[in-house]
């Protein structure tokens, strides 16, 4: 008998020609997340088997699966022959001391001797008969014991299954460039394209010396939380001081950050086409702040041609919030920290500017010489 921790998957991405490829790419997944820890792989038809590891790792080890996009339950159970005496030391293992429990069988193996149904009476009344706390409740029980028997001779048995992180497996969906900020939205949607199978690479401005050092450290911080999830990501960060200093000293000061956003964007859509990426990815949500406004988005937008996918657009703070905790961003997130965003911030910021006035101010300043040197400042780290 064997501990195993035990992987579903989403039955969903599995339709179609492309279940080797999406297979192959949950594989590798599961393998870089693991990476660290003692074990073995494999994947024995409809489920991923992870055996071999350290016991005292479990823990660990369950806590960077359920970061793997793809999976559907995850639970640590055991691989054992379809005897049913070793199936029932299995189900003694994973089955509470006391309470309510049923026991579920499935068989892979049509040829075994019993049903499924005989399977869970036979085990069920075993486990039954050796604790006199245990009852059974087909309906509402505090305990499942599962098994699996399946075509090699082999059975599988676990307890509680744990929900596992939904989606699609990273690297099915393309790859986007999140503008990456230190704020609370962007990690948010960033995972959120990740859960869709999308890779992710990140963008950071920043105002050097407006901003400091300190909250350069944080959103690599953030890029680090959020490479758990994206099967890693690199992090370029780029510096628009002069652009801003540059609108400081020649626009209309209202201007600011609409004419600032629409460099953003520029310079997110030069680097996207240089690292391969098909798409820019935000975390404005409509009415946030000023620069949220439809006209505000419109008027970033207007300067690039590439796609910019914004999860977030129509969500509460509160949930975009309740997301940031689960994935463990909130509280790097929070931490005191100056976004160039507030660098030159005007005393009234155009709340819907006209898109000719903007373009009549954005003359004043040599936009393609900005941006490239912008660009030429790119630091670049991996996670
Ligand atoms: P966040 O919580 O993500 O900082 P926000 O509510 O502060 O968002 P804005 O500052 O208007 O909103 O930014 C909107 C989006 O623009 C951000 O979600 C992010 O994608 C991008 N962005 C803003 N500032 C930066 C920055 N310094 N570097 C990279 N991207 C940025
Ligand atoms: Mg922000």
């Amino acid at each position: 008998m064997q501990k195993v921790i035990i992987i579903r998957y989403s039955e969903l991405f599995l339709k179609g020609k492309n279940k080797g490829y999406f297979e192959r790419a949950f594989f590798t997944n599961i393998e870089r997340a693991l990476k660290g820890y003692a074990h073995t792989l494999r994947r024995p038809v409809g489920r991923y088997i992870v055996a071999d590891f350290k016991e005292e790792e479990t823990e660990k080890i369950m806590r960077a699966l359920k970061k793997v996009f793809g999976a559907h339950t995850l639970a640590v159970g055991y691989e054992t022959s379809s005897k049913a005496d070793d199936i029932f030391e299995a189900a003694k293992r994973v089955c509470a001391a006391s309470g309510t429990f049923k026991v579920e069988a499935h068989r892979g193996d049509k040829k075994y001797p019993l049903t499924s149904i005989e399977i869970a009476r036979e085990i069920g009344g075993r486990l039954l008969s050796a604790n006199p706390d245990l009852t059974v409740d087909v309906h509402t029980p505090e305990c499942v014991v599962r098994v699996d028997i399946r075509e090699n001779g082999e059975a599988l048995v676990c307890g509680e299954e744990a929900e596992g992180a939904g989606g699609m497996p990273v690297g099915t969906g393309g790859k986007g460039l999140l503008l990456l900020s230190g704020g609370i939205d962007s990690p948010v949607a960033g995972h959120m394209m990740a859960k869709r199978g999308m890779k992710v690479d990140c963008l950071h401005f920043h105002s050097y010396p407006y901003t400091n050092e300190q909250a350069k450290e944080k959103v690599k911080d953030l890029a680090k939380i959020l490479s758990a999830y994206t099967q890693g990501t690199k992090l370029s960060v780029v510096s628009v001081t002069h652009i801003q200093e540059a609108i400081h000293e020649k626009c209309a000061p209202e201007l600011m950050i609409t004419l600032l956003r629409r460099f953003m964007y520029r310079i997110a859509e030069r680097r996207a086409k240089t690292i391969g990426a098909q798409c820019l990815i935000t975390g404005e949500s409509l009415g946030q702040v000023a620069s949220q406004t439809i006209e505000g988005i419109t008027s970033s937008n207007a300067v690039v041609t590439l796609p910019v996918l914004r999860p977030l657009i129509g969500f509460d703070k509160n949930e975009i919030i309740d997301r940031s905790v689960k994935m463990g961003a909130y509280e790097t997130s929070i931490l005191p920290f100056e976004d160039c965003c507030t660098v030159f911030l005007p005393d009234f910021p155009a709340i819907r500017p006209k898109l000719s006035f903007i373009e009549e101010e954005e003359k004043k300043l040599d936009v393609e010489g900005l941006v490239t040197e912008a660009l030429s400042s790119t630091e670049i780290f991996s996670f």
